[in-house]
């Protein structure tokens, strides 16, 4: 049956018909763990389909939800519910694991598949339901309840495929990086345009979860590690969330590491390599913005973890080492719940007055490492003409030197940002996230900071926008918000996040992602009969006027030669011009 389906598969796309086109991968490296005794017995009732298939393939959205369907039923510990919708029309849902009685516990959030072709999450948090459902490992609830949402992005992983990953070492048939909008769910988090992200963002808010994962694989270089991680604040780096970095840090690092090495997988930061043509010359530890779950989960003060197995170890060891981080992730939840909650409590009690709104790379090293590598050499090659990069199959242990980021820009957060009633996409969004918002019912007169972006360039499309590039110039105006509008107090849990959004100078706000894009536009114009006499007697009974004309001329020949231009010149200096244009529409309370 499985045989069957992967030819239909195969046969579907011409490229399959050449086996060349396969792309070789670097050698696979023998690997066997304590992990392993995790695996169901070929002719176990309850095998999932990934262990009956011997990890050689992941089963679709219908085998998957068949397969969960025929556990929660057996099982009284667990729940299945629907939590939103794709866009081609396929339920999102979660199961639930929950022991004893109504009350509810604090809550993991686990999810799998926001890059559908990094699956190995769904398998293992399959095996894992089965082990708490029906083989014992309820204790894991004793404190919590798993939440685990096995395939986050729906559409994408019906979009399958063996050619898919091309650096990724199965399973055969694997879906799409983004959603059937073409939208990348890891740079959506904040901006939410996705249905699945207006659908999670809702869940995280209802959940309000004491930890999150969200399970990935990665590609790269090749090293030794097979499980990598990630979150805000590792080694004391670039916490938003101090309290919460702190906790991960020096609580559940030592503790995931122990469990993973114990059964018999190799843990490690995740690997972004400076340049993946030299890894020696070091790896980067960036600090996150909020369009990725671990950026939004630091600036929500959500404690958030992002898991990378490493795409070239076999898809079974990715399965195990996912299965073994999750496990964990649930145990130091279950034992650390109350002090996750005050670190969390900590770190919504907190009200930063600055944003970093953007970073420059740091020179020094934060620290360095005893990298677990794998030696390369090189070999000439016809089709790029240069010397390429190949991977060896043996170990080579070397200091890497880890980068962080520096603050770049940095902006003073105001008492309290305006967004008028006619941005009311800007106001829902709002509203998803949960920031407290003060709304008028009548218009309000007052005086506040405003952004103008000169020199407006639009950039290449990105994440489903077309963003937008500015100098900011702030000038100080008396505004009319109309009913409708709202003030947003940066005096809140999620003043940070706010300011993400609403500050003119955050990458990734309103204004660089140009959802405010009629500001770039001006509308009314005036005709040369009328501005040419006008423009004449402004330059006769204006000496400062005509000094600074005559100084464009001299300076810009092009302009001195194109008289349409110099008449716009005139235009712009007159009450006749529309001074909104270009104007950033939501406001600053700085007094
Ligand atoms: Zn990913």
């Amino acid at each position: 049956m499985v045989r069957l389906f992967a030819a239909a598969v195969l046969a579907a796309s011409p490229a399959a018909t050449q086996p060349a086109l396969e792309a070789p991968l670097p050698p696979v490296r023998p690997w066997h763990g304590a992990s392993e005794r995790l695996i169901a017995n070929s002719g176990d009732r309850w095998i999932t389909p990934a262990e009956a298939a011997a990890f050689a393939t992941t089963p679709d959205y219908a085998a998957t939800r068949a397969w969960l369907d025929r556990l929660v039923a057996a099982s009284p510990l667990l729940s299945i519910e629907t939590f939103g919708r794709s866009p081609q029309g396929r339920d999102l849902y979660y199961v639930r694991a929950h022991k004893g009685g109504t009350t509810p516990k604090p809550v993991v959030l686990v999810q799998a598949g926001i890059h559908a072709g990094e699956i190995e999450g769904k398998d293992a948090g399959l095996m894992l339901l089965r082990d708490i459902g029906l083989r014992g490992k309820d204790r894991l609830l004793d404190s919590v309840d798993l939440v685990f949402v096995p395939i986050y992005n729906a559409d994408g992983h019906e979009r399958s495929s063996p050619w898919n990953r091309p650096n990724q070492r199965g399973p055969r048939d694997m879906g799409w990086r983004t959603t059937a909008q073409n939208l990348n769910l890891n740079r959506d988090y904040l901006k939410a345009d996705a249905p699945e992200t207006r659908a999670m963002i809702a869940l995280i808010r209802r959940l309000d979860p004491v930890l999150y994962l969200d399970l990935h694989v990665t590609d790269g270089i090749d090293h030794r590690y097979d499980v990598t991680y990630a979150f805000s604040g590792w080694r004391s780096y670039g916490a938003r969330s101090a309290a919460i970095g702190r906790l991960l840090d020096t609580g559940l690092r030592p503790a995931m590491d122990a469990a993973l090495v114990e059964a018999g997988h190799t843990p490690g930061y995740y690997v972004s390599t400076i340049d993946n043509r030299a890894p020696e010359k070091g790896m980067s530890q960036d600090v996150d913005t909020p369009r990725f779950s671990t950026g939004y989960g630091d600036t929500a003060h959500i404690p958030t973890l992002l898991v990378e197995t490493h795409s070239l170890k076999p898809y079974r060891q990715r399965v195990l080492g996912t299965y073994v981080f999750v496990e964990e992730a649930l145990r130091f939840a279950g034992e650390r719940a109350a002090e996750l909650r005050s670190a969390i409590a900590a770190d919504r009690a907190a009200r930063p007055v600055t944003m970093t709104a953007t970073w420059k790379p740091n020179p020094v090293p934060l620290y360095s490492v005893d990298f677990l590598g794998l030696a390369h050499d090189s070999y000439r090659s016809p089709a790029s003409g240069r010397d390429e990069l190949r991977w060896l199959p043996k170990p080579v242990t070397f200091k890497m030197p880890v980068y962080g980021s520096l603050p770049d820009k940095v902006v003073q957060l105001p008492k309290a940002w305006w967004v008028p009633a006619t941005l009311p996409h800007v106001i829902d969004l709002l509203r998803l996230h949960g920031v407290t918002i003060e709304p008028v019912a009548a218009p309000v007169t007052r005086t506040l900071d405003m952004a103008r972006a000169t020199n407006p360039k639009l950039g290449s499309a990105s994440e489903g926008h077309v963003p937008l590039d500015a100098t900011i110039v702030h000038e100080t105006r008396r505004e009319t918000m109309p009913a409708g509008s709202v003030r947003v107090p940066a005096d809140q849990p999620l003043g940070l996040l706010a300011a993400y959004l609403l500050e003119p100078e955050s990458e990734e706000g309103v204004l660089a992602w140009n959802m405010a894009p009629g500001m770039l536009q001006r509308t009314e114009y005036i005709e040369g009969y009328a501005i040419a006499p006008l423009a004449d007697r402004m330059l006769a009974s204006d000496p400062a006027l005509r000094a600074a004309f005559d100084a464009k001329l001299k300076a810009d020949p092009a302009f001195a030669a194109d008289p349409t231009a110099r008449l716009q010149w005139f235009y712009a200096r007159t009450p006749y011009y529309d001074e909104r244009y270009l104007l950033y529409p939501i406001g600053r309370e700085v007094n």
